[in-house]
């Protein structure tokens, strides 16, 4: 017996962690109680869940993450720091031994966007990295980027530049909007590089 109509992944993703609204909750519960396949597809991307949110919330990766992830880290006691730069401006930042997660809280439309790219860029505008095709609610005015505090924590006084990109029918990109993060080393000691 295959379903007729399976409960996407990242829906039974959304369910595990519980981050959907309440009448999508119990829909989805329903149809769990009532089929064993996707029942036990839950499982399957409990166990992926489960082991992403513990990488998120030793705040190790550098991520997008969502409101509901945010504020279930701070209820469950994580200190979180955030820093809000406004699009084509900077920020003043740094990171302190009591910080669990440290947030960039980048503000965008997305209405009109179908892909975006996080480009993290060097003082002198170099990609170092970059996140293709990031999770992005397009009713949210921005996504919120985890930076890894184990780098943070580590890492001496440097200006990071962080875009947002999105792309158009035809595959090329443009700027959504860049945000500056003017990390001062505040820590004791010596930075690890
Ligand atoms: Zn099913």
């Amino acid at each position: 017996m295959s379903c007729p109509n399976p409960i996407d992944a990242a829906l039974l993703a959304d369910y595990w962690l519980a981050a959907l609204p309440k009448p999508q909750e119990d829909q989805i519960e329903e149809h769990l109680f009532a089929c064993a396949e996707c029942a036990a597809r839950l499982e399957e991307v409990a166990a992926l869940a489960n082991a992403l949110r513990n990488l998120a919330r030793q705040g190790s990766l550098t991520m997008i993450v969502s409101d509901a992830f945010l504020q279930r880290a701070a209820q469950e006691g994580l200190r979180v720091r955030q820093y809000s730069p406004p699009a084509g401006g900077s920020v003043e930042c740094t990171v302190t031994a009591e910080d669990d997660l440290l947030i960039g809280r980048l503000s965008a439309d997305l209405t009109a966007a179908r892909r975006i790219d996080l480009s993290l860029c060097d003082a002198q505008g170099v990609e170092r990295a970059r996140l293709a095709d990031i999770p992005f609610n397009p009713a949210t005015p921005g996504v919120a980027l985890e930076q890894s505090i184990t780098y943070a924590k580590a890492a001496p006084s440097e200006t990071m530049v962080a875009r947002l990109l999105s792309f158009d029918e035809s595959g090329r990109e443009h700027l959504l909007g860049e945000y500056t993060f003017n990390h001062t080393r505040t820590l004791p000691g010596p930075a690890a590089w």
